[in-house]
């Protein structure tokens, strides 16, 4: 028998701990994917989709894909040949929007910012005349940073707005039909709270219209998709199996936040990231992303001078049975990411995390 790992508190960049209510989901017996149980179970998840991205779209779905795959599917759907894509790049997840872009055949119009500061809007929209679509990721995990997505919206024009939210859904504001966002999507271990395997996925009308009729991708053609759920027509066409117990995970998941409240689970999130980040400050500790852009869902701290990062995590790992994430790229050693994310954005949380850390900088 392998070994189980004991449980952990996850406060890395992801998966986050889920909500008890997604987990006992999990268990809950395998029913058949046309089963009508399951089908007013898909129901139920595409509407509640639709509350935490803040759209009325028809097609507002759970793609059986992680993160990953709904970045593909934006992409390959909305550019082919030549198309032009503005990408703003503010961290790792940026950079690849700019290589999905790219294979999918997009000439891509590429907007670097310094890591750690948020997407300069008039800079990505000065960036050409007339692009087929504009991309942003709004909650960079990479670097703990937020962006203004409705600022993009505004100023558009006649591209398609993609966004990538998914360290924002089910924890900060998201508004996608008011930001103007016509793509968007997420992935379910972040804030939802539900481990990692489903991508919630948005489409506008306006994007439909205008999506690539035969792209390159069969699985993520969001045409045969809208089938899959029934989008539209309310007519449902088998498309593929879809995977049941995750989305009972989800559907749990939401019911979760809603009887929460949206807003109250959202407060709960920006609560827990600001006590987090003034409590790291009162440590003596500096923050990595630019003050006014902080991501309350992850928090980047730079790692003290002479302080081994990697040493600190293992302590608190051992310790604590604690996850913290360290930095991205040229940041690994000299930053760390510390989640507040689903259940863990809480006071006590930010108790935990800031006495284990404390422990951790003084034995390392
Ligand atoms: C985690 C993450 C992704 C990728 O999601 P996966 O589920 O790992 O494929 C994409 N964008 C952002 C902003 C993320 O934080």
């Amino acid at each position: 028998m392998p070994a189980i790992l004991t449980s952990r508190f996850l406060f890395g960049p992801g998966p986050s701990n889920c909500y008890p209510e997604a987990t006992a989901a999990l268990a809950y017996p395998v029913i058949g994917h046309l089963d009508p149980v399951f089908i007013e179970r898909l129901d139920r998840t595409c509407a509640g989709l639709r509350t935490v991205w803040g759209t009325a779209n028809a097609r507002t779905l759970p793609l059986s894909a992680t993160g990953s795959g709904g970045m593909e599917a934006a992409f390959v759907n909305t550019v082919s040949n030549g198309d032009v894509a503005v990408v703003a790049v503010n961290g790792l997840f940026g950079e690849r929007m700019c290589e999905v872009a790219r294979r999918c055949g997009a000439t891509v119009v590429r907007v670097d910012h310094e890591w750690g500061q948020p997407v300069d809007a008039e800079r990505v929209l000065a960036a050409h005349p007339n692009p087929k679509v504009i991309a942003a990721v709004h909650a960079e995990t990479s670097v703990g940073v937020l962006s203004d997505i409705a600022a993009l919206g505004a100023g558009k024009g006649d591209a398609l707005l993609i966004a990538d939210a998914v360290t924002s859904i089910g924890g900060l504001e998201l508004l996608a039909d008011e930001w103007g966002i016509d793509v968007g999507y997420a992935g379910t271990q972040k804030c939802l709270g539900v481990p990692p395997g489903l991508s919630p996925f948005t489409v506008s009308e306006r994007a439909f219209e205008r999506r690539i009729k035969d792209p390159r991708s069969w699985y993520l053609d969001i045409g045969l998709l809208g089938g899959y759920v029934g989008a539209a027509s309310g007519a449902r066409t088998y498309h593929h199996t879809a995977p049941v117990t995750m989305i009972a995970g989800l559907e749990a998941a939401l019911d979760r936040i809603l009887a929460e409240g949206l807003g109250a689970v959202q407060a709960r999130h920006r609560a827990a990231g600001t006590a987090l980040q003034a409590g790291l400050q009162e440590m003596g500790l500096e923050l990595f992303a630019a003050e006014g852009a902080r991501l309350p869902s992850l928090t980047t701290v730079r790692v003290p001078d002479g302080v081994d990062s990697a040493a600190v995590r293992s302590y608190l790992l051992e310790h604590f049975s604690m996850e913290i994430g360290s930095g991205v790229r040229e940041f690994t050693d000299t930053v760390w990411r510390i989640g507040m994310m689903g259940p863990n954005a809480a006071p006590a949380s930010v108790t935990l995390v800031l006495g284990a850390l404390k422990e951790a900088l003084a034995h390392a």
